[in-house]
C-alpha cells in the first residue's frame, strides 16, 4: 500500500509528533457529549460505557445522556436499586459494567466524600478503576499528566513503532505502555490523549487505515499497517442455540425467569430449557445474537402443550403481559417477547 516514508523517530521527534497531532485534532476532532465536561462521574460513566461497547451505539440510541438522566449524580448511582440500574442500562450488554460502576459511586461516597481523588494510587484504589480508567480520569477530568491505552492507542503505537511481536500479551503490553508513556504530552494531557485516540478510531482504523490522512505519517515506521497489531489470542466463534419457551397460563400471564448467573444477574428472560426437553416444540420466533465468543440463534418453542405439566422452577414466575416490558431484559429476549405480545 501507498504509505509516506518515516523521516523520524516518534520518541525522538516526540515533541513534534505531539504538536502534529493536536494541530490535526483541533481541526478535525469530533465533538462528544464528554469531551464537553469535566466532571468527572460523566467522564466515568463515559469511560464505561465505551468499554465494549461502540460510541455510535453509545450516542445514536441516546444511552449515555438517558444514563445520565437517570442518575444524575453519583450520589443517585450509588444509592441505585438492581431494578432501576439494569434498566438504565439495559440495551448496552455486559451488566457486570454497571454493577462495577455502582460500586465504584459507593465507595467515592463512603471514602472520599463522593469526591473523585485526582492522585493515580488513590484511583487505582476504587473498585473497577484500572490503569486505563485512573487515567482516562486524570487526563480527560483534571488535565493531569496520565497514560491511557486503549485498543485504539495500542494499534496506532504498535504502527508507529513498527511492533511485531504481540500486543495482548504482559510483555507486549508493558512494551506499548512504556512507548505511551514516553509519548504522552505532560503538558497538555487532555487534548493530547484524546487527539490520540480518536487518531486511531478515524485515521489509524482497523484493517487498512488511512495514511495519506495521517497527522504523524512522517513518524510511522511501519510499511505494512495492515499487519498489525500482531496478536496472540485469535478470538474462536462458536455456533450455540439456545432454547427458550413461551408460556401463558390460562389467565394469559407469561411465564419468566430472573436470572441468577453472574453475566445477566437481576436482568428477566423467558425461561430456557435443555434442547433434549422442549427443542422438538414449534419454533414461534427466532433471533440470531452474539455475545463474547458465541454466535447464539435464540429460539422460542411454543410451550401451550405444556401448560398442564410444567410448574415453574426457581426464579420462575408469571406476569401480566402489560407490566412485562417495564422489566430490565437482555435485549435478544426484549426483541423476541416484544415481537410475540405485539
Ligand atoms: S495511519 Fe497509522 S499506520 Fe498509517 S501512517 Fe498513520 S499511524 Fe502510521
Amino acid at each position: 500500500m501507498l504509505k509516506p516514508t518515516c523521516k523520524t523517530d516518534a520518541l525522538e521527534g516526540r515533541v513534534k509528533f505531539r504538536a502534529a497531532l493536536v494541530r490535526w485534532f483541533e481541526k478535525h476532532g469530533r465533538d462528544y457529549p464528554w469531551r464537553r465536561t469535566r466532571e468527572p462521574y460523566a467522564i466515568l460513566v463515559s469511560e464505561v460505557m465505551l468499554q465494549q461497547t461502540q460510541i455510535a451505539t453509545v450516542l445514536g440510541r441516546g444511552f449515555y445522556t438517558r444514563f445520565l438522566e437517570t442518575f444524575p449524580t453519583i450520589q443517585a448511582l450509588a444509592e441505585a436499586e438492581d431494578e432501576r440500574l439494569l434498566k438504565a442500562w439495559e440495551g448496552l450488554g455486559y451488566y457486570r459494567r454497571v454493577r462495577m460502576l455502582r460500586a465504584t459511586a459507593q465507595a467515592l461516597i463512603a471514602e472520599h466524600g463522593g469526591i473523585f481523588p485526582t492522585e493515580l494510587d488513590r484511583l487505582l484504589k476504587l473498585p473497577g478503576i484500572g490503569r486505563y480508567t485512573a487515567g482516562a480520569l486524570r487526563a480527560f477530568a483534571s488535565d493531569l499528566p496520565a497514560v491511557v491505552v486503549d485498543g485504539n492507542v495500542a494499534r496506532v503505537l504498535a504502527r508507529v513503532m513498527d511492533f511485531s511481536a504481540p500486543i495482548d500479551d504482559t510483555s507486549g503490553q508493558k512494551q506499548i505502555w512504556d512507548w505511551a508513556e514516553g509519548l504522552a504530552d505532560p503538558a497538555n494531557p487532555r487534548i493530547y490523549h484524546s487527539a490520540l485516540m480518536e487518531l486511531g478510531q478515524k485515521i489509524c482504523r482497523p484493517g487498512v487505515p488511512d495514511c495519506l490522512g495521517c497527522p504523524v505519517a512522517s513518524f510511522c515506521k511501519t510499511r505494512e499497517p495492515e499487519n498489525l497489531p500482531v496478536k496472540r489470542q485469535k478470538t474462536t466463534i462458536t455456533a450455540i442455540d439456545e432454547h427458550a419457551l413461551w408460556l401463558l397460563d390460562p389467565g394469559g400471564r407469561l411465564l419468566l425467569h430472573r436470572e441468577q448467573a453472574k453475566r445477566r444477574e437481576g436482568l428477566w428472560k423467558l425461561p430456557t430449557r435443555q434442547a433434549a426437553e422442549i427443542s422438538s416444540l414449534p419454533v414461534l420466533d427466532e433471533h440470531p445474537y452474539t455475545i463474547t465468543r458465541y454466535r447464539v440463534t435464540l429460539r422460542v418453542h411454543d410451550g401451550a402443550s405444556l401448560r398442564d405439566s410444567l410448574s415453574p422452577a426457581t426464579g420462575e414466575s408469571w406476569h401480566e403481559p402489560e407490566d412485562v416490558l417495564a422489566l430490565a431484559m437482555p435485549a435478544p429476549f426484549r426483541r423476541v417477547i416484544e415481537r410475540l405480545l405485539r
